[in-house]
């Protein structure tokens, strides 16, 4: 069942969230990717993958996935977070993380969680997804 997944790695991060999407890609591909500007391009740059692309960090893409995950529509996010540097765009990092958990939507702000994500994804963990979104029409396996 196709997944919409948001990645987001902040600039010390996002190396390590192209090398994850890298040696992934053969689980993304299955699903509808979004990221905020950079690291999207980043993403798509590395692997080919088709990634849509909303604003850069700290110019509103993180509210923009917000705002999906505020409509139900995402499915898992896989945020990259530099804990060791001060962020512009902190009270919209903090507005994504609340959303998360207001809609209980699968969060892994590093890469030891985003590796158990992923596993699970691909196990079908999130296929308890398709009752919020009545998305059964879509099941294709
Ligand atoms: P970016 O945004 O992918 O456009 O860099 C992420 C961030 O740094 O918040």
């Amino acid at each position: 069942m196709k997944m919409n997944i948001a990645m987001i790695a902040h600039d010390k991060k996002k190396d390590e969230l192209v090398q994850f999407a890298m040696a992934y890609q053969h689980v993304l591909k299955d699903h509808c990717l979004y990221a905020t500007g950079t690291t999207g391009t980043r993403i798509a740059e590395a692997t080919g993958l088709s990634v849509h692309r909303f604003q850069s960090g700290p110019l509103g893409g993180d509210q923009q996935i917000g705002a999906m995950i505020a409509e139900n529509e995402m499915d898992m996010v896989l945020f990259f977070r530099d804990p060791l540097t001060a962020q512009p765009h902190e009270p919209d990092i903090m507005a994504l993380i609340r959303l998360c958990d207001v809609y209980a939507i699968p969060l892994a702000t590093n890469l030891g969680g985003a590796e158990i994500f992923i596993h699970g994804l691909e196990r079908g963990d999130l296929n308890w997804r398709k009752l919020v979104h009545g998305k059964e029409e879509d099941q294709i396996d």
